[in-house]
């Protein structure tokens, strides 16, 4: 049913986003097609609906087109992990290299303990940051990780390495070189 091929021709590469040199991969004509859509969370549905987790933790902002409709198909819980400035409760924040620059990573304080197992989405892997953030965070509130899922890995930039390193299973449903 996944058709890698459909899926990678609906994923637009912009070149010199959001800098020179760097190829953005645009995942708006994905969410553009309905069949792309559901081929993309029926896989994730797939592959989690048995597994032994308790949260999905969606990452700002495109993680969470994709992590709330899993938290919605899973029937878990779901877990906000924002750029900073963005939550409005008590937050942990999260200092953290991206592809172009350095931010923080914010969640609400109360919203894992201990015992807690996320499933942590977005919809890219680039070198890894965001997801290693929500990581510490997550483990700041003394709580675990099931696996990092996302649509596309990239792995030259070695984020997904960089979470195996961690201990941290990663899952693509596609990858660019
Ligand atoms: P990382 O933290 O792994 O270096 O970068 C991944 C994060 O940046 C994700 O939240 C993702 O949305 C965003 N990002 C970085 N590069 C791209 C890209 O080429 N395409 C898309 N769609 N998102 C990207």
């Amino acid at each position: 049913i996944f058709d890698d091929f459909t899926i990678k021709t609906l994923i637009r590469p912009v070149n010199d986003f959001p800098k020179p040199g760097v190829v953005f991969r645009d995942i708006t004509p994905l969410f553009q097609s309905p069949r792309a859509l559901r081929m993309v969370i029926d896989s994730l549905i797939q592959r989690y609906v048995e597994a032994d987790f308790s949260h999905v933790g969606a990452m700002d902002a495109r993680g969470f087109l994709i992590g709330s409709i899993l938290a919605y198909e899973l029937n878990k819980p779901l877990v906000l992990f924002r750029k900073q400035g963005k939550l409005p409760a008590d937050v942990l924040s999260q200092g953290y290299q991206t592809e172009y620059g350095e931010a923080f990573l914010e969640a609400h304080a109360d919203s894992l303990c201990e015992g807690d197992k996320v499933l942590i989405v977005d919809d890219l892997i680039a070198t890894g940051g965001t997801l290693l953030a929500a990581v510490q965070l997550i483990k700041r509130m003394g709580a675990g990780i099931h696996e990092a899922a996302a649509i596309i890995d990239l792995p030259e930039l070695g984020g997904s390495r960089r979470l195996q390193d961690m201990g941290i299973p990663t899952y693509s449903l596609t990858a660019f070189a």
